[in-house]
């Protein structure tokens, strides 16, 4: 048993509900014991393995999912070294509904391969090679790829761009 703030604020790579709430456009409100109240993107909650925007005292109070990113086409891989084994790397993207009229939004987030979430944001839909070149650019100016017990980072990488080729495939699909 586990709760989704418990599982943010503890800020492991692998927490599933960072992946979740970051990949739908989350909004964090955190409160303070005698300070303002104050939101951040859960993208920008995690700042590396463990680590967070919070403050001593502070506590996640909530996550706003708008209904905008609900409404989206999703796709995910996930990737493990065993079948039900820890996350070495978690992808998500999803894209716009039709019909809201011009290009179709597409957003990568790329969490588990790496310390903290990588977004990246496309117009439309991005060929296969741009969008897996996006994607390894901001993970490795982020902080890199992960290299420990549940995945070396050469590895995480290539999982990673072939994730990211996967996600694309079943997006234009639709
Ligand atoms: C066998 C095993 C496997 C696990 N695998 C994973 C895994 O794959 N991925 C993963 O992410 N975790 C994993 N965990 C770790 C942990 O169980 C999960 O992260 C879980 O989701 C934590 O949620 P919790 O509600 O139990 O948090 P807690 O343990 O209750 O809290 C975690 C930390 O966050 C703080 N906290 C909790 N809620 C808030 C809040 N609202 N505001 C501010 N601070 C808060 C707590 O004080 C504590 O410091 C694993 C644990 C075990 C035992």
């Amino acid at each position: 048993m586990a709760t989704v703030g418990g599982n943010i604020c503890l800020s492991l790579p692998a927490g599933p509900m960072i992946s979740l709430a970051a990949a739908l456009d989350g909004t964090a409100t955190i409160w303070a014991t005698d300070g303002p109240r104050r939101q951040v993107p859960v993208t920008d909650f995690v700042t590396g393995e463990r680590a967070n925007v919070l403050r001593p005292g502070e506590l996640l109070r909530s996550v706003f999912l708008p209904a905008r990113a609900l409404r989206a086409t999703a796709a995910c891989r996930q990737v493990s070294l065993s079948p039900v084994g820890r996350s070495a790397v978690l992808l998500i993207g999803t894209r716009a509904p039709a019909g809201a009229g011009g290009d179709r939004p597409v957003v990568l987030t790329l969490t588990a391969a790496v310390p903290r979430p990588v977004q990246v944001r496309f117009q439309g839909l991005p060929r296969l090679n741009e969008a897996v070149d996006s994607v390894d650019s901001s993970a490795l100016t982020a902080a890199g790829y992960l290299d420990d017990v549940h995945g070396g980072a050469r590895w995480r990488r290539a999982m990673t761009g072939r994730a990211v080729a996967e996600v694309i495939t079943e997006l234009a699909r639709g």
